[in-house]
């Protein structure tokens, strides 16, 4: 496959002309571009640059709103709403990390509710922004109906991915930020698209029968993590993510959606928790830590976030490589 290398200037450029060229104003289109630049500086390929032409057409149809102004709304003592203007999630996260780290630092824990937005990101950059500042995050999110319930084969819950962070005093945080579902919904496009084949475990058939074609999977239905146990964790995040916030199931996203192909409309939770409220403020860090270096005495472990981190090093100096035709499809919006 043919590929263009771009530095990252150079990427976070393309995406903020081609926002800009498709309906987004200058805060909007900044808040989405540096969020895919920050995908493509960690080498997440599914969630960069992959992803402008999903935003571009949800602007474009007028379903997204390239101007959105998201409100902050304090619910309870801890709980706080975030209305994104039926923008996308950059913008409404922004609007919601200072009240809500205020309040994880007032309170010990507080939890921000984001609704009315469109969501098709990862979620460690939220919740590593929070550890950024001394604070452990939690952020789940629901998207589109992907994947069977244990046992059922028609697509009912999103991939719902969950992202965690852990604060450190002299390395990066501890993030880890994965799917309910056994493969990401990106990473079955990315395999379709480039002509690859995916583990027997990603999904089913429309007929429900186990298949390692991607395109079989994107017919039928993808399959939770660890079977039951993903599937339960991908309930959860449905729950937490929709009808605790007031917002859309996966199911209902498809529904407002109705087959038009753009983005998820839906709503985020992110859970904000301060450790030095919690009894040992002294010592959770170093208590922390010993876990860690016990992981990594071990041969062959890492921790989660590691590999992004890396990466994030050598990113500014080697730029980073996207495929032409995706190159010629974004330059083709413009
Ligand atoms: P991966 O399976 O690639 O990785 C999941 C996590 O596991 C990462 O934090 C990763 O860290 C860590 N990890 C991977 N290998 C190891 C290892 N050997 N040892 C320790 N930790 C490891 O992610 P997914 O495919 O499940 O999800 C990809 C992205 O897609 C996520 O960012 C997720 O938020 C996003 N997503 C978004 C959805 C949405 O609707 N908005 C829906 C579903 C997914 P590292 O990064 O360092 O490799």
């Amino acid at each position: 496959m043919s590929k263009v290398k771009l530095s990252l200037e150079e990427a976070h450029d393309l995406a903020l002309r081609c926002l800009l060229s498709n309906g987004c104003d200058e805060r909007n289109a900044k808040a989405a571009a540096d969020r895919m630049i920050q995908a493509e500086r960690d080498i997440c390929p599914s969630h960069g640059l992959f992803r402008l032409p999903w935003y571009a057409s949800g602007v474009k149809s007028g379903r997204a709103n390239g101007k959105a102004k998201p409100s902050v709304e304090q619910l309870a003592p801890a709980v706080i709403r975030v209305d994104g203007d039926a923008g996308f999630a950059p913008i409404a996260q922004e609007a919601a990390h200072r009240p809500l780290a205020d309040s994880a630092r007032q309170n010990g824990i507080a939890a921000a509710g984001i609704v009315n937005m469109f969501h098709i990101a990862a979620m460690w950059p939220e919740v590593e922004r929070l550890a950024d500042e001394g604070l452990c995050g939690i952020a789940v999110t629901a998207s589109y109906p992907y994947v069977a319930p244990a046992g059922g084969i028609k697509p009912l819950f999103g991939t719902n991915p969950m992202g965690f962070a852990w604060p450190r005093k002299n390395a990066p945080p501890l993030v880890f930020d994965q799917a309910s579902s056994a493969m990401a919904r990106g990473e079955i496009q990315i395999a379709a698209r480039d002509g690859h084949s995916v583990p027997a475990t990603a999904g089913i058939g429309p007929d429900g029968e186990e298949t390692t074609d991607p395109n079989d999977v994107l017919k039928g239905a993808q399959l939770g993590f660890g079977g039951y146990k993903g599937a339960s964790l991908a309930l959860m995040i449905e729950l937490l993510a929709g009808p605790l916030i007031g917002e859309f199931l996966s199911i209902e996203a498809a529904e407002d959606d109705a087959g038009k192909g753009g983005p998820p409309k839906g709503g985020e939770l992110i859970i904000a928790l301060d450790p030095a409220r919690f009894g040992d403020a002294g010592g959770f860090m170093a208590h922390g830590e010993k876990l860690f270096q016990a992981l990594l005495e071990q041969e062959g472990a890492r921790l989660p976030g590691a590999r992004r981190f890396q990466n994030r090093e050598l990113t500014p100096q080697n730029g980073i490589e996207i495929p032409a035709s995706l190159h010629q499809t974004i330059l083709g919006l413009m």
